[in-house]
Parts: structure tokens; C-alpha cells; sequence
């Protein structure tokens, strides 16, 4: 019954079939039980017309349509109702779709409309209402009456949220116990005392209680989000029973020298932890896959680099791989630094090495004789081969795809164990479940003596007082970025806008007694790095870029980072881009500049940024406001696939999900066993719904 093609619901029909299929990709009856309401109106409550006063509010009335009609013509053409009530009189307005509307409602009639009110010209009027014929079933009202997303296109054709409810209602009047096939276990939902699956897709969306309702959501949330954790579980688990790791059984002389005499500071206790669980794992003899956070700044690079010499001492290998060619470049400069007095042969490989060169590097590394190699994407052709390679860094890996991760590690007949490295913190949440096949670390702390950024946000009026500071900051001796947002769409646009506010700071900063870099993407490399250089040396106090500096650029006596337009960019890239000051021993500041207008949720970015400096704060906010699907890396994972449970808001049903998930495996890990059959035949059943599910790790 549920497979039945959607047209074939008793009123739907090929039209709205097809409407159902483009707009919200129902295709079956399975697909709309699973178009799950937004949210539920309590229609036992009513308002009067009286009573709207406010703009944020969502009211349901019940009256009478005076008068019908259309007003205003071509694009202001609208359908204007005169709805009275006891205490007053409003207009329903219609901007879209006034044909249908105007044959369908009638005057004189008792009708119940549910819809939030707008301010025009001084009076309320209510646009797009729910809008219901008051009959005797619907006066016998539910408490929780659901609403359903749908589209303007779906509207036309009748199927707002009620003409959905209708089918909803249908469809689940039809729907037997025998028609769903339950996807838990009755051990386990009794332990949990879980709402079986039948009740659950009844009452979520023809709830008769709050009971019904949360039971209902929490076995629909949990059913989700326990799938995905099993999923991933299984995969990380397969792994490590299935692939042999490679053994680091010392902490050799390299480790030792580098340690004792090499480091030029004490390490933070994060990092000692991370790197007690890098020897934990790579001494184990399973192949570690291991993801490490930590804020920009916190010291992760040298994790990777004693991490990298604990392998060379084992007789390894390693390679670390950047997403850009600046970064690589930095790092092995970094390398250079930390590495120097000490017999290690590293090399870089880039897209601008020189084929002679590349030759070399080739030889080198198949012979053993090249022991780390740091390089951008090149790492992964084909060409580059190991001899016998045992760690792999990643770094910043939401720019890298996890195809790129697998190519790596086959890098090796044997696995190498692999390190990835973001410097965007993501929520546990998010974590659980984008890298749920990860183990993961986490440097949560500074290293010591760095003071916390400084930011504050101005608007136009303070541009001056801005250039001011400027002015007093690089009299002191301090470098300054000056970053501009590039957004794709419009890059003409946002070009002209870099080109200005370049030539606004060369003349505000005029030479000689200022030097300006400038550095975007449309710059050759070598453009980019001559830029770029002139800032390290210090030959230019300002460098004016758009966001190519976000990732690794690492100038200690750069103080002040500008962010112009600062409302366009994301939380974590606001983030990302204040790090790229505070590195040094000095007081850093982050300037966001902003137009006057500003909406709530961007006031709330540059408060949150004003307020703290903590990634893991300012990545749950991200969470917040945007939901998981906007942020990166989101869309390969399952996370796209939630239909109802929210990873902004549902942490605790995850975290038991996954839990539950882990001791079902620990049990019966071939999920072999007679009682768990029901999830391994599941996870094929999801498997064929979703071919695109990675099995790559
Ligand atoms: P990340 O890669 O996490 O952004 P880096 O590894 O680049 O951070 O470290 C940032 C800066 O902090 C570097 O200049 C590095 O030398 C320094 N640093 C790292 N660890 C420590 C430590 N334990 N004590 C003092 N400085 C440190
Ligand atoms: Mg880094």
C-alpha cells in the first residue's frame, strides 16, 4: 500500500501527482506518511479581530466574508476579503493564486482562518491565511491541528497546508499496522518504551494528546538518527576489524631529539593528550582514522609534525596535504623552522613544481629516501608513489571530498593511519555525524600567553575613528588586513567593491609613508605570492584581501583584522578570519565594519563575534541559525536526509541513538543474530533508497 504511486491517493490524481513529485519529491504514499507537519496549531483557541496587535504573533479567528475583491492592478493585482468577526473587521489579502481564491470563497458564510498579521498603512491585514470552511467536523477541533510545508506552486493546485492535511488525513485513515514494517526491535523498543512505527506515523500527524504527540516524534527522531549512527558505527567498526594497521611499537630519536631539544615551548596539556591518543591508536595495530579540532592558533600543526616523526622512527612515511598552495607553502616553511639541525629529508609538491623537480621528488619518495612529503591536492595523483607510507595528514579537510581521503590512504598496500585536521569546530552533534566514522580529539585550549582577540563592531559613521586606530596601530609597528567578501554570483560586483576599497585605503594610507598589498583570486600565484611576501617581510602595513587569506596565512605581527561588509559573511568564516590576527605576542584586534541595516540574525553574528572567542561557542550558534544543511561538508553526509530530527536541537535523542547503536554492535557486530536481523535488513532497505551513501572512510 505504501509503495502506491502518490497520483493514486483518493484525491490527488495525476495533476497534483506531479506537483507532489516536482515540489516536495513525493513520489509514494510512503513518501507523503513521511511529510512529516512543521508544526501544530492548537484550534481550540480562538481571537478576536480586537485582540491582533502584534506582527510576531500567528491568530486564528472565526467569521464571516463580507465582501470579495480584487484591487490594484498588474503586479500590486491582489484579492481582498473582508472578514468580520464579533469584535471587528480585517482583510484577508491574496497576492498569488486570486483566481482560485475568488471562485472558491464565498460571503455570508462561517469560515476559520489561521495566519500572521501585517502592518500596511497603519492596519492589520492578515496575507495568505490558512483559510477553512467552518464546518461541524472541523468545530470539533483538535488541539493539535498539524501544518505542512508546501509551496506557492502546490498552493495553486490546492494543496496548501489544509488541502495536505486532507490527504494526510486519507492516507492515514487507510493505513493498517500490517501496511508498515516496524524498523526496531521489540526488545529494545520496550526497553526504551518506544512508540511502535505504525502509532508513531499516525499520531505525528493526527496527534489526539501531547502524549501521542511526543511519543511520536521521539521514535520518528530517534529512528532516524539511530540509523545513521549504525551506519556509521558499522563502517568505523568493519574498518578496524577488517583492515590491519600499520604498528609504530617506539618513540624513536627523532621523536626523543625533537622533543628534548627541537621544541621551543612546553606543550600544551591538549596537546600532549592528543598526541598520547595518536600513540595510543598507532601503536594498537588498528589503522587510526582520527579527526583532530582545535581553533586556529591552537597548536595542531605540531601535533601533525611530532605525530609524522613518531611514524619516520617506526620506518615510515608521512604526508601532509593542504588545501591550498599558500598553506603548503607555509608549512613547510613551519617544517623548515621546527625541523632544522635535525636530519629529516622533507620535500614539497605542488601544482607549480617544476616537472625536473617533480621527477626527483618522485625517485625520492619511491626509494624511501624522502621521509615527509607536503603538498596540496599533487599529493594524491597517481604519479606519487611511497615506499612505504604509514601517516597521512589532512588538513582542513571540509575543502577536501572524502573521496580525496580514500585515495590517500590507498596510498599504501597496507593503510597508512590518517589525521585530519579542521580548524572549523563543529558541534558534537554535527561531529557525531559528519565524521560519526571518525574518532575524534580535541585541542581545547590555547597555548599559553596569548591574549584574547579584541572585537568590536562599527558601522559607517565610525569609518574614521576606524582609520584612526589603523593609523595608531601601525605607528607601533603592527600589520593590518583589511578583507572584503567575495560571493561567486556577483563577483563583478564584489570585485568593483574590492577595487574601491582598495583605492579608498591607498588614499586614506598614501605612500610613501604606507605600502598597501593586495591580494584575490583572480591573482596568478605567483602575483599572489609576491603579495603575499611583501606582507610577511613586513615591506607593507596593510594588505587589502578578499577571503584566499582565510585559511593558514601566518604573519605574528599582523594585529588588526577589518572585515568590510561583515554581515555577508558566515559566523565560522568571521571566525576563520580573526584568527589570522593574535598569533603574535601583541594585543589583536578584529574590526567588523557593517551597513546600517541589519537584520536580527545578523546582529546576532557580530554580537556572538564581539562576545567570544570560543570556536566551539561560535560553531553551535553557526548551528543555530543556519541549521546543519548550510554548513559545509553537510551535504555528503546522511544529515541531508533527516526528515524530522534536528541536529541543532536534538543532541540528547543522538547521543542515546548512537549509544544504543554502539552496544547493538559490541553484542553482534555482523548484526548476525536472529533479533537484530531487523537492522541489518533495514540498512539494505536504506541503502537501495540512498545509492550515494559513502562507504568511503
Ligand atoms: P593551528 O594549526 O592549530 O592553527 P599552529 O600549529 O599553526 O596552530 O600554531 C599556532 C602558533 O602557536 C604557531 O606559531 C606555533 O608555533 C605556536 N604554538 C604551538 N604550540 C604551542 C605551545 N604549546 N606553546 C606555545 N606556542 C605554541
Ligand atoms: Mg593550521
Amino acid at each position: 500500500m505504501l509503495d502506491t504511486p502518490i497520483e493514486y491517493l483518493k484525491g490527488i490524481g495525476p495533476q497534483r501527482g506531479e506537483a507532489l513529485r516536482k515540489e516536495l519529491n513525493v513520489f509514494t504514499c510512503f513518501d507523503l506518511l513521511r511529510h512529516y507537519p512543521f508544526r501544530y496549531i492548537d484550534r481550540t483557541v480562538f481571537h478576536n479581530v480586537r485582540d491582533i496587535e502584534s506582527e510576531e504573533n500567528s491568530y486564528q479567528l472565526r467569521g464571516v466574508i463580507e465582501s470579495l475583491g480584487l484591487e490594484g492592478s498588474k503586479r500590486g493585482k491582489r484579492l481582498v476579503a473582508k472578514f468580520r468577526d464579533n469584535t471587528g473587521v480585517i482583510e484577508l489579502v491574496w497576492f498569488q493564486g486570486h483566481n482560485w481564491f475568488a471562485e472558491k470563497l464565498k460571503t455570508g458564510i462561517e469560515y476559520i482562518i489561521y495566519g500572521k498579521p501585517a502592518l500596511y498603512r497603519g492596519h492589520f491585514n492578515i496575507p495568505h491565511p490558512e483559510i477553512e470552511e467552518a464546518t461541524e467536523a472541523s468545530k470539533q477541533m483538535a488541539h493539535f491541528q498539524p501544518v505542512y510545508g508546501t509551496t506557492e506552486k502546490l498552493k495553486l493546485k490546492g494543496l496548501d497546508s489544509a488541502g495536505l492535511r486532507k490527504a494526510e488525513k486519507m492516507l492515514v485513515g487507510q493505513l493498517k499496522a500490517s501496511h508498515v514494517s516496524e524498523t526496531i526491535g521489540t526488545e529494545l523498543r520496550d526497553k526504551m518504551k518506544l512508540a511502535g512505527l505504525y502509532e508513531a506515523y499516525c499520531h505525528i500527524h493526527f496527534p489526539e494528546n501531547a502524549d501521542e504527540l511526543k511519543q511520536a516524534t521521539y521514535r520518528l527522531k530517534f529512528d532516524e538518527l539511530f540509523y545513521l549512527q549504525l551506519k556509521l558505527l558499522r563502517i568505523n567498526r568493519n574498518r578496524a576489524r577488517t583492515v590491519q594497521g600499520q604498528v609504530f611499537s617506539k618513540v624513536g630519536d627523532l621523536f626523543n631529539e625533537f622533543f628534548n631539544h627541537q621544541l621551543p615551548f612546553a606543550l600544551t596539556n591538549a596537546q600532549k593528550k592528543v598526541l598520547r591518543e595518536i600513540r595510543e591508536d598507532t601503536r594498537s595495530g588498528k589503522q587510526m582514522n582520527r579527526l583532530l579540532q582545535g581553533d586556529v592558533g591552537s597548536g595542531k600543526t605540531l601535533v601533525a609534525l611530532m605525530s609524522m616523526l613518531l611514524a619516520i622512527d617506526n620506518g615510515f612515511q608521512a604526508c601532509l596535504m593542504a588545501p591550498t598552495e599558500i598553506l603548503a607553502q607555509q608549512h613547510f616553511n613551519t617544517f623548515t623552522e621546527l625541523l632544522r639541525n635535525m636530519e629529516v629529508n622533507f620535500a614539497l609538491l605542488t601544482g607549480a613544481t617544476p616537472a625536473a623537480k617533480r621527477k626527483k621528488l618522485h625517485a625520492g619518495l619511491q626509494s624511501g629516501e624522502i621521509k615527509i612529503l607536503i603538498g596540496t591536492h599533487a599529493l594524491i595523483e597517481d604519479e606519487v608513489k611511497f615506499q612505504n607510507l604509514g601517516f597521512v595528514v589532512i588538513d582542513e579537510q571540509h575543502r577536501f571530498g572524502v573521496a580525496q581521503r580514500a585515495k590517500l590512504r590507498d596510498k599504501n598496500v597496507n593503510p597508512p593511519h590518517i589525521l585530519i585536521m579542521t580548524a572549523t569546530p563543529i558541534p558534537r552533534t554535527l561531529a557525531m555525524t559528519l565524521y560519526g566514522d571518525l574518532d575524534t580529539s580535541v585541542i581545547d585550549e590555547m597555548p599559553p600567553g596569548r591574549k584574547p582577540i579584541k572585537t568590536n563592531h562599527y558601522m559607517e559613521s565610525k569609518r574614521l575613528a576606524v582609520y584612526g586606530f589603523m593609523k595608531e596601530q601601525i605607528k607601533l609597528g603592527r600589520q593590518i588586513y583589511v578583507v572584503f567578501p567575495l560571493i561567486q554570483e556577483s563577483e563583478k560586483m564584489d570585485y568593483q567593491n574590492l577595487q574601491q576599497g582598495y583605492d579608498n585605503i591607498v588614499t586614506e594610507f598614501p605612500p610613501p609613508q604606507y605600502q598597501v598589498s593586495i591580494v584575490h583570486g583572480k591573482l596568478s600565484n605567483e602575483q599572489k605570492e609576491f603579495e603575499m611576501q611583501r606582507f610577511v617581510k613586513g615591506q607593507t602595513q596593510i594588505m587589502v584581501a578578499t577571503t584566499v587569506i582565510e585559511v593558514g596565512v601566518n604573519v605574528p605581527n599582523a594585529s588588526v583584522m577589518v572585515i568590510e561588509s561583515a554581515e555577508r559573511f558566515g559566523l565560522s568564516q568571521l571566525h576563520q578570519l580573526r584568527g589570522r590576527v593574535g598569533r603574535g605576542a601583541d594585543q589583536s584586534y578584529c574590526i567588523l565594519m557593517t551597513g546600517y541595516k541589519l537584520g536580527a540574525e545578523s546582529r546576532l553574528r557580530m554580537k556572538t563575534m564581539e562576545d567570544t572567542n570560543d570556536g566551539f561557542v561560535i560553531s553551535e550558534v553557526d548551528l543555530k541559525l543556519r541549521g546543519p544543511g548550510d554548513i559545509e561538508g553537510t551535504q555528503q553526509s546522511g544529515i541531508m536526509d533527516l526528515r524530522i530530527a534536528n541536529l541543532a536541537q536534538d543532541g540528547k535523542i543522538l547521543q542515546t541513538a548512537r549509544k544504543v547503536a554502539g552496544e547493538i554492535l559490541d553484542e553482534d557486530p555482523e548484526l548476525t543474530m536472529e533479533k537484530n536481523r531487523v537492522y541489518a535488513e533495514h540498512l539494505t532497505v536504506l541503502r537501495k533508497d540512498r545509492p550515494n551513501w559513502s562507504k568511503v572512510g
